[in-house]
């Protein structure tokens, strides 16, 4: 597409449905992302971690951000990696198991410097900036969640208002900018959107662990579980890992992730899948009407053939053919 002369029209058409929704993320904030009404469990850094896994459950989330309640300073946000993280200083120091016990959300750096793991830069974005700079920063730093912070005009102190994740942001383009997103006619195949070689796969009777330590090899949220044939039966996801070290039951996790996934919530939002032919905007209409979080891309038999994560989407729509676009003032 860098060469102008070979465009066909349904190129221009796709560059021009790429363009609309850049300028639509400019033109919106982060603000715009939210609901009208939402609640935010906001945890005390001072809080033992097995407690957070707790609280998360009981209120059906997957992370929170962290209050330094000494400094009254935001102090992060907490993730499914942080817990992986913890269950990795677990296999790592066994002998520690007490020690584990102990832990408040303030180890958590303390536990990433023992495991030997780099912090995870906490980028926060002010909510009235505009949309397309919060999935900049989200997209640089790998995040797939970002706090919105603002400062407080009485206190000056900061101020969590809100978290917005990849997947709302792809939900409110969807939602709000369908005449853009409705452009989006190539296939998957053809953009070369997601990732089709050296998946990281595993089967339903690997443990819950063999699975955390691939997606930490691998640097991924999900894990797509096939039969022998290389059926897709399944994705375990980070976020599976709360409920299996729930109350600190960290010897558990030897389980099969048969046994882990037949524990998930009732409310569970199910597994999404994609053919290589289908194009972007029918992907646009599932995440507009379902709370897609990946997209398994299957053959006609369900063979695994590649996974779609939000952030190969967010990167495609924010990044494809920028530099040209940037070149020649558009
Ligand atoms: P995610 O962690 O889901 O945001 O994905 C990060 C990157 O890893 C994306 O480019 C995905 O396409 C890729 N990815 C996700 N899951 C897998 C997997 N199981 N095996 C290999 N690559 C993956």
């Amino acid at each position: 597409m860098s060469d102008k002369t070979s465009s066909s029209p349904l190129d221009k058409e796709q560059m021009q449905g790429l363009r609309g929704i850049r300028e639509f993320l400019k033109v919106r904030t982060s603000y715009d992302v939210l609901p009208l009404s939402f609640r935010l469990v906001v945890l005390d850094n001072d809080l033992l971690i097995k407690k957070s896994l707790n609280i998360l459950i009981q209120n059906g989330i997957v992370s929170a951000p962290l209050w330094d309640s000494r400094n009254s300073t935001f102090a992060g946000l907490l993730t499914s990696t942080d817990y992986i993280n913890v269950i990795q200083y677990y296999c790592q120091f066994p002998e520690d198991l007490d020690q584990v016990d102990k832990f408040r959300l303030s180890s958590l750096r303390e536990i990433e410097r023992a495991i030997g793991v780099l912090p995870l830069e906490t980028v926060s974005v002010h909510p009235m900036r505009p949309l397309y700079e919060a999935c900049r920063r989200m997209l640089k730093t790998r995040a797939r969640r970002i706090p919105l912070v603002d400062i407080d005009d009485e206190t000056g102190r900061e101020t969590v208002v809100s978290v917005i994740t990849q997947y709302r942001i792809l939900k409110f383009i969807a939602v709000n900018n369908e005449q853009h997103t409705m452009l989006l006619k190539k296939p998957v195949r053809e953009l070369g959107l997601g990732t089709y070689r050296n998946l990281a796969v595993a089967t339903m009777n690997n443990s819950v662990l063999d699975v955390i330590h691939l997606m930490v090899k691998h640097n991924i949220s999900a894990v797509p579980i096939v039969d022998r044939d290389g059926k897709l039966l399944n994705v375990f996801e980070a976020v599976d890992v709360i409920p299996c070290i729930k109350g600190g039951a960290y010897d558990e996790l030897s389980a099969t992730v048969g046994d882990a996934l037949s524990r998930r919530a009732d409310d569970f939002a199910g597994i999404y899948t994609c053919g290589e032919d289908d194009r972007l905007d029918s992907i646009f209409d599932t995440v507009r009407k379902s709370r897609v979080h990946r997209l398994v891309v299957v053959d006609d038999d369900s063979r695994l053939k590649g996974i779609i994560s939000l952030s190969d989407i967010l990167k495609y729509v924010l990044l494809y053919g920028e530099e040209e676009d940037a070149i020649r003032g558009n």
